[in-house]
């Protein structure tokens, strides 16, 4: 084919792609736990010309000429980030989740030191993992990972199994630098404060990970990282928090120098200002409305998991009430593997993913076949959703997964049950529908 055409046809096919993208986000249900829809605003914010420029280095101080109000909105996202979590220093820089916590690494430990961190079954983010299995912090950063002690019973870290292991670590001659805490199924609060009391023993640092429960935090429901002992706190500014896909560190004064050193030129060059911009929108969103809506979302989330209990799907913790927070994870095993429900239920337009649960850790099940689902209600909370809608949510995954009902016709149910739910919520302004297609070619 002629390359003018070639070209012509692909840009054309990638437009059309993205509308159908958005046609069907309309009409599913968005169920997974690290993601969020963000405000009109934000998404302005995305296409702004901030998206086109350079600003290294810190404001006020930058590499780059032409950044008069860049400087001026990077200045009000730490104003604003210092406000909403009560931090000394912010550094809204990181472009990611990831990054924060490579630059956490980076701060506070050297290759070849020793972090503690969760086991993916439970609840472990690959950026925590080891060099074995290609995460983050032993591929990159060349640390070597000891997982928790974990209390499986209880979904929550066995701290005395962890100070024995922490003393068998240390007649091998191995000392613990870094305490890394957090998950992506992060149901419970971690225990800040006794890991903080124990790293205070070794000389070594906490980091909590808020990826997943930063909206949460901002709304003061779940538990305050900073005030129990964390010496930096990273996060996604995308999932709970409900901000463009970005990233930020929280930390002390005694730790600003190290870590805006680490995050440029150490990290980074470009820093996603349009997305800096969404970020300082989306804390002042989490300053007026977050207290509100992550209370929603936590009572969203313990209604949907007694709503599918109640209607057989056995969602794990119910004698802890499921969950303090907007994930949930149930067992599916007793009808299909993790993979077979995420796919039929993807059919349905109900969009969730499978997921590692503990079990998994003692049958070393595959990845790719877990026993487990895992669902979020951040951004159905998001869209207006109450309890009353999570008993007609859970109706709707209860007929793919228990009745085998033809997922195309819970489809159309899904379809006709989201017509009422277009818009978000929670935010200054949201004339525009949450999933509406912006065309501006
Ligand atoms: C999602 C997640 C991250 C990664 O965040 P990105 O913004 O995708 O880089 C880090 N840690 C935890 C615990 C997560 O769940």
């Amino acid at each position: 084919m002629d390359k003018v055409m070639y070209g012509r046809e692909s840009f054309e096919k990638v437009l059309r792609l993205l509308e159908e993208h958005h046609r069907w986000f309309r009409e599913s249900l968005p169920l997974i736990a690290s993601e969020n829809i963000p405000s009109p605003a934000v998404r302005e914010a995305l296409v702004s010309d901030f998206g086109n420029r350079y600003a290294e280095g810190w404001p006020g101080e930058r590499l780059y000429a032409g950044c008069r109000y860049i400087d001026q909105v990077e200045l009000l996202a730490m104003e604003l980030g210092k406000r909403v979590y009560d931090a000394e220093f912010v550094d809204v820089r990181p472009i990611s989740g990831v990054m924060a916590n490579l630059a956490a690494y980076t701060v506070f430990a050297q290759p070849g030191d020793i972090m503690m961190a969760l086991a993916v079954p439970h609840g472990g983010h690959i950026s925590h993992g080891k060099l074995k299995w290609g995460g983050t912090a032993g591929v990159v950063r060349h640390l070597e990972v000891e997982r928790y002690e974990f209390d499986e019973e209880n979904f929550e870290i066995d701290i005395d199994g962890t100070r024995k292991k922490l003393r068998k670590l240390e007649e091998e001659g191995k000392k613990v630098k870094l305490f890394m805490l957090g998950a992506s199924v992060f149901l419970f609060p971690h225990p800040v404060k006794e890991i903080a009391e124990i790293a205070a023993g070794y000389n070594a640092k906490v980091v909590y990970d808020a990826a997943h429960v930063a909206g949460l935090i901002a709304g003061r429901v779940f538990q305050d990282p900073l005030r129990e002992g964390a010496d930096a706190v990273t996060l996604s500014t995308h999932k709970t928090l409900a901000g463009p896909q970005h990233g930020m560190v929280l930390s002390w004064n005694r730790y600003s120098e190290d870590f805006k050193r680490v995050i440029f030129p150490g990290l980074h060059s470009n820093h996603h200002l349009h997305a800096v911009a969404g970020v300082a929108i989306a804390l002042a969103e989490a300053l007026a409305f977050y207290e509100e809506y992550a209370r929603q979302i936590v009572k969203n989330a313990k209604a949907l998991a007694r709503a599918l209990h109640e209607r057989g799907i056995e969602v794990l913790y119910d004698h802890k009430g499921y969950t303090e927070s907007h994930t949930l994870i149930a067992d599916v095993s007793r009808y299909m593997d993790g993979m077979k429900a995420e796919k039929k239920l993807e059919e349905a337009n109900i969009i969730l993913n499978r997921n590692l649960i503990p079990k998994d850790y003692r049958l070393k099940t595959d990845y790719k076949t877990p026993s487990g689902i895992r669902m979020g209600t951040q951004e159905v909370t998001r869209l207006g959703m109450k309890e009353g809608e999570m008993e007609e949510i859970a109706d709707l995954i209860k007929q793919v997964i228990v009745d085998s009902r033809e997922p195309r016709e819970i489809a159309l149910k899904v379809r006709e049950f989201r017509k009422e739910f277009q818009h978000v919520h929670y935010a200054f302004s949201s004339q525009t529908e949450a999933y509406e297609y912006i065309k501006i070619r």
